[in-house]
């Protein structure tokens, strides 16, 4: 096949932790490539560690120790999807066809020195499109890569979907599939909303919104990176045929709608530095301190002062909390302010909808609904296309579910 033809009828293809769970989904997997194959497409495949692997790496590390050092940490991940696309390979060279597995080093997916959270630099297609020229399925290790130091590194949870979208930027694939264990983008997580609908179409913007927010089907940088070089992504059911949904460009119609979707985040820590002097630049410094630890910061609330000392709230992902009260506690002494606590019993939940830059009443109607409930809202921030507030965790589901019915977004509804 001439290189031309290799692009054309390239896809991209990703597969979830959940996809390759056992041994028998790998099979399934290794039957599902070989029939795209054999319809005439050119295919790179990324694979994520199989089942639940990162997490259980994750439980044997807290059971050496709480602090691993973070290129330690990235060593032990990448292990994972290295298991995956071996046994991938394995499965359709069983099958009677041709496939090649590779780590992202071997493949040069070169990224920053940012360990647990690198971003891709660059990637060198070269070996890829050598091994596609000689028909050749090619199976990456999704979720890594290699600094310029020669350290392996990861790029976040959820990452492979990033090498996904990264691949199909440089080998310029037409189209970037997502398979995973449900039908599509639907408009709150199925497992908590059991009459959310599946959407055909979602604007980057708004998948980027969602994800951000706690809609964990798509990892939030994969949807920067594909809005960013246009790839348009198909996110589908690795278990049936049918269609799931495109996540692309914004088209007009979208508009029409209010809001798309309910998010809802349940990792995240809310940290109060109290009595801090009020005057200018102690702010500076505290943030400028947590971003020079490299945590970052979410949501953010300082009470009004009235004796010349405030309260300042944020919050941040969970995994970073600790982190976080390292540097807050010795930025605190520095600044003379109070004492700082956490507090990890929070959820935050959001609306989205590019609808909403045109509409107004949105955020009344939202704190009428959790009103209505008796929910009680304790920060908020929004943005032209999202309004998020942060309650009890413990009434997480319930608003959920509420703001999904009181904004129709339901399956009956419509
Ligand atoms: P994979 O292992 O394939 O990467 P993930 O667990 O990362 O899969 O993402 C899929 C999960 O995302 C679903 O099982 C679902 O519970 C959850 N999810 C959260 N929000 C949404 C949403 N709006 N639409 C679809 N799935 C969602
Ligand atoms: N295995 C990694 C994770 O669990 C990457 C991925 O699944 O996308 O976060
Ligand atoms: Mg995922």
């Amino acid at each position: 096949m001439t290189k031309m033809n290799i692009m054309k009828n390239l896809i991209v293809q990703k597969y979830g932790g959940s996809s390759v769970a056992d041994p028998d989904r790998i099979k399934n997997v290794a039957k599902r490539v070989i029939r795209y194959k054999q319809e005439g497409h050119s295919l790179v495949i990324v694979v994520s560690a199989l089942g639940d692997t990162t997490d259980e790496l994750l439980d044997l590390v807290g059971q050496i120790t709480e602090n691993p050092q973070d290129r330690e940490l990235d060593m032990l991940l990448a292990t994972g999807e290295q298991i995956s696309v071996a046994l991938l390979a394995m499965a359709i060279h069983s099958l009677g066809h041709e496939a090649i597995s590779f780590t992202g080093a071997q493949v040069g997916i070169v990224t920053d020195a940012s360990h647990t959270k690198a971003r891709i630099l660059d990637i060198n297609s070269k070996r890829i499109e050598k091994e596609l020229a000689k028909n050749k399925i090619v199976i990456v290790a999704g979720f890594q890569g290699v600094n310029l130091n020669q350290d392996i590194t990861t790029l976040g949870r959820g990452g492979s979907d990033l090498t996904a979208v990264a691949l199909a930027k440089a080998l310029r694939a037409p189209i970037c599939e997502i398979y995973t264990d449900v039908d599509g983008v639907y408009t709150a997580d199925p497992r908590i909303v059991p009459n959310a609908r599946k959407l055909e179409r979602i604007s980057y913007e708004e998948m980027l919104e969602m994800a951000s927010l706690g809609s964990q089907v798509m990892q939030a940088r994969s949807i920067e990176v594909a809005k960013k070089f246009n790839v348009t992504i198909h996110v589908r059911s690795s278990f049936h045929n049918q269609e799931g949904t495109l996540i692309s460009e914004e088209v007009s119609s979208m508009e029409e709608v209010l809001v798309s979707g309910v998010s809802l985040n349940k990792k995240e820590a809310k940290v109060t530095v109290c009595d801090v002097p009020d005057k200018p630049g102690v702010a500076a410094k505290i943030f400028g301190d947590i971003a020079n630890a490299d945590v970052n910061v979410d949501m953010i609330v300082q009470n009004v002062s009235r004796t010349g000392q405030t309260d300042i709230s944020f919050t941040v992902d969970s995994t970073e909390l600790k982190k976080a009260i390292k540097a807050v506690e010795k930025v605190a002494r520095g600044v003379k302010a109070g004492q700082v606590v956490s507090d990890e019993d929070i959820a935050k939940v959001s609306i989205v909808g590019v609808g909403m830059r045109s509409h107004t009443g949105v955020a009344a109607k939202m704190f009428e609904v959790l009103a209505s409930k008796k929910i009680n809202i304790e920060m908020i921030s929004t943005s032209e296309i999202k309004i998020s507030i942060l309650i009890r965790k413990a009434h997480a589901e319930e608003a959920v579910r509420a703001l999904h019915d009181a904004f129709e977004l339901g399956k009956n509804k419509k």
